[in-house]
């Protein structure tokens, strides 16, 4: 491609798809334009990765997610394709801004938080590494709620991102599958076996609709195929129809629609909601039908199955993959259990993301069965024989056996069912992998110990980096060459520029222009002014207590204090950006958002701290909001009680952008400690240890707090006496989870600690030469936080696949 051929065809295109010139174009229009071009470019490509993947008969990965984070698409595409520039300029010749057509495209907002955005981190990995990997998800109507801030209240708004189309999807209506709910099981017998007749159920149409996702500068074209649930004709259209109910009709047809309406926006906190479990066992029936139909097609032997395809299922969201494969080889291809059974385990691995009680999966028995009767069976099977098992090896341990049960106390527990069905399991950090195998999940690693692993999370550097940062990005590739944007591994070499003066410099001036850019956008939304030479000290992620936004908002209160007592007090300028989205039901994440608010509000119009303190929210946190604020990042937020976060990868964005990890020794922040050395991130607070033998030992008392530390008295006393603006009793949920129910998250206990770790953070930033040294170095350990790393872990060590080729 090249400009000239490029403004040729566009102008082509944009004739043959609106019937009129390009100078009575609306943005949209040509939005539209570009998309179909930039997918019928990939469509060549696309085909040519599914030939090779079938001609080579190479094993194939699925992703089953329930959430692919996947932000806007056009962009990347152009710069993957290396067609950036080019529609750049010839944009520029069509007097079109390509940035304003870029922001029409609406965010895919499919996913919560860092699990959906794992998963499309992951397939920009897959193409962009060559490896035969797909993606199986729901194609929501609605995504991820839309935030506005209302009076400092977060209210939510539907995200109808499909409202003007999806330029990048395929409906393939002719590969549409059919998916039953409900009914009863009738048993039969034929030549001394039992077979089994699903009857009486509700059918509900699942129709794909296929993206493509197409690798770094190369020429794989992988897959992301997302499922809609729509009525069949036949039920919609004959039965109920031509019987004149026509109201009990369009009732059924919203029902069976409702399946892929709208993603449930809990964030490591399971409800035990009946359409979120048809929407899990929609999502795998769907994916599973069309894998085997396809391998069958073919020509697959099923005794092959698993040395051709691998499953993985992201939490146990998707984890009724297990009992329907089973059920698919069993009822349908007739295989007997056992071999199955091993077919079914040696297929599917899964991923474990959260060791919080609250967020484990399980349902209850009763409305398990009479949603899915013919896969309860199936799982009340697989506990029979566990149990048999387990009986066989811990006689009489009835306790034991009760905690590891796939069915027990009247329900299913899905993460134990993951275990049993697959043939790995891992965990997103090495610490939270060790806690899997030591605490929550030890009665399984001593059965299984070879099914348990650990995969550090990553995060795409493309998007991450290259895209979001493109002046960083443009300084290391003049640095170290462009290698690093495939081998992530290459970006080590900046650790020799480290004390290079005109490298330092650079790094210095392209954080400033993000901090400037960064400064712009939140007086545009809040109308704050913000100083750009301040420290901006970033926390954006989920609202929620683990997370602990409370602790930075009684650090930042602390600090106003500090400063109404000593306005001269010695302290650099600093900025706190704060963005993220609490679940409409958490109540105290809410009201966290609203303390944020009343705090900003209060210190941002007192002059008498002379500007050196900054509070902002910025409503709607999203990957493309994400893109803006890491690249202007200093300090990065990462304070989760220990042992709570998995992984984050949240903190492994604002490394890769330069940004120093203010953290606990919690998920990644430790490999990113180990990364960079001790010299390179600042630590503070309690160890996972120290955490977990509160819980175990108990020992920890928040009132001692309150009372030996005047700090902590005074703020806390602050929240419920009216010092906070148009707050009187607003804050009295945050005062009492500190100290009347104990203080869950330790916020108290860390809180002195957390005080330190900032001050050291406000020595080391007057050291320019130090903190840019730092900051260098952190982008140059990077690389082992990129998901192509990860990926080539799970490759080799869980799937077994290997990348396919595929010629120009
Ligand atoms: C990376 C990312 C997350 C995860 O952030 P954590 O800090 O790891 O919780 C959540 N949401 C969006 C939009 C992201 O880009």
């Amino acid at each position: 491609m090249n400009k000239g051929l490029f403004k040729q065809l566009f102008l082509e295109k944009f004739e043959t798809m609106h019937g009129q010139t390009i100078e009575e174009a609306s943005p949209m229009d040509i939005y539209m334009t570009l998309g179909t071009m930039i997918r019928d470019y990939m469509s060549r490509k696309w085909i040519a990765t599914n030939k090779a993947y079938v001609d080579q008969e190479k094993k194939q990965v699925y992703y089953f997610s329930m959430e692919f984070l996947l932000g806007k698409m056009m962009e990347r595409n152009l710069l993957y394709l290396g067609w950036k520039e080019i529609v750049e300029e010839a944009f520029g010749e069509l007097a079109v801004d390509l940035e304003s057509i870029l922001s029409l495209e609406p965010d895919a907002g499919l996913g919560n938080g860092g699990l959906g955005r794992l998963a499309a981190c992951f397939l920009d990995s897959f193409a962009s590494l060559q490896l035969p990997g797909h993606g199986c998800g729901i194609r929501y109507k609605y995504g991820f709620f839309d935030q506005k801030i209302v009076d400092g209240y977060q209210v939510e708004l539907p995200d109808p991102w499909l409202k003007n189309g999806n330029v990048w999807e395929i409906r393939k209506a002719d590969k549409a599958v059919e998916v039953r709910f409900g009914g009863n099981v009738r048993l039969d017998h034929h030549d001394n076996t039992t077979i089994f007749i699903h009857e009486n159920y509700d059918s509900v149409l699942a129709v794909p609709y296929d993206s493509p996702i197409v690798g770094f500068r190369n020429n794989t074209v992988n897959t992301l195929r997302l499922w809609s649930a729509e009525t069949t004709m036949r039920d919609f259209d004959f039965s109920t129809f031509n019987r004149g109910d026509y109201l009990n009709a369009v009732k059924y047809k919203h029902e069976v629609e409702s399946i892929s309406q709208i993603l449930y926006p809990d964030d490591q906190h399971q409800e035990g909601r009946i359409l979120r479990l048809k929407q899990q066992y929609f999502l795998v029936s769907a994916s599973l039908q069309s894998i085997i139909h396809r391998y069958k097609k073919k020509g697959g032997s099923l005794d092959e199955f698993s040395h051709k395809i691998a499953i993985h299922i992201n939490d146990t969201h998707p984890v009724l993959a297990i009992p329907e494969l089973m059920r698919i080889f069993i009822d349908e291809e007739e295989m007997g259990w056992d071999q199955a059974w091993q077919i079914t385990t040696e297929t599917i691995s899964y991923t474990n993301h959260t060791i919080l009680p609250e967020a484990l999966e399980k349902w209850p028995i009763d409305l398990f069965q009479i949603l899915l009767p013919r896969i309860y069976m199936i799982v009340h099977e697989i506990n029979e024989r566990f149990c048999h098992e387990l009986w066989q090896r811990y006689p009489n341990n009835w306790d034991k056996i009760g905690q590891m049960a796939v069915v027990a106390d009247g329900y299913v527990h899905m993460a134990h069912l993951a275990v049993v069905g697959s043939h790995s399991i891992n965990g997103v950090a090495e610490i939270h992998s060790e806690i899997l195998k030591k605490q929550v999940m030890r009665h399984f690693h001593e059965l299984f110990p070879h099914k348990f692993n650990n995969k550090t999370n990553g995060i795409t550097p493309r998007r991450w980096l290259l895209k979001s940062n493109p002046s960083l990005a443009q300084l290391i590739t003049d640095t170290i060459g462009p290698a690093w944007r495939n081998d992530s591994s290459e970006l080590i070499q900046l650790m020799k520029h480290t004390d290079d003066a005109y490298i330092r410099d650079q790094v210095f001036t392209i954080k400033h222009n993000n901090k400037l850019r960064l400064a712009k956008i939140i007086e545009e939304k809040t109308s704050i002014k913000v100083d750009p030479s301040s420290i901006f000290d970033v926390q954006i992620k989920r609202i929620h207590g683990y997370k602990r936004q409370v602790l930075n908002v009684l650090h930042i209160m602390d600090l106003y204090n500090r400063l109404r007592e000593n306005p001269d007090l010695n302290i650099l300028p600093r900025t706190f950006v704060f963005a993220g989205k609490s679940a409409p039901s958490y109540y105290q994440a809410k009201q966290t958002i609203k303390l944020i608010h009343s705090l900003a509000d209060l210190i941002n119009k007192d002059a008498s701290i002379k500007n050196k303190l900054k509070v902002v929210f910025l409503e709607n946190y999203s990957v493309s909001l994400a893109e803006k604020i890491f690249p202007a990042a200093e300090v990065s937020e990462q304070i989760s009680t220990a042992s709570k976060e998995a992984s984050g990868t949240g903190n492994m964005k604002f490394m890769m952008n330069g940004a120093i990890t203010l953290g606990t020794l919690d998920g990644a922040n430790i490999e990113i400690k180990d990364a960079v050395g001790e010299e390179n991130i600042v630590i503070f607070g309690l160890t996972a240890h120290d955490v977990l033998a509160y819980y175990r030992d108990g020992g920890y008392n928040a009132w001692d707090m309150y009372h030996q530390d005047p700090r902590i008295k005074m703020i806390l006393t602050q929240l419920i006496n009216g010092f906070l603006p148009g707050a009187q009793d607003e804050f009295r949920s945050v005062y009492d989870a500190l100290l009347y129910q104990n203080d869950e998250y330790f916020v108290l206990k860390d809180f002195s600690s957390y005080v330190d770790a900032h001050n050291r953070v406000n020595t080391l930033y007057s050291n320019r030469n130090q903190w840019l040294k730092m900051s260098i170095c952190n982008i140059a350990q990077s690389g082992r936080f990129s998901s192509d790393r990860t990926i080539s872990e799970y490759a080799s060590g869980i799937w077994k696949i290997e990348p396919v080729y595929i010629a120009e």
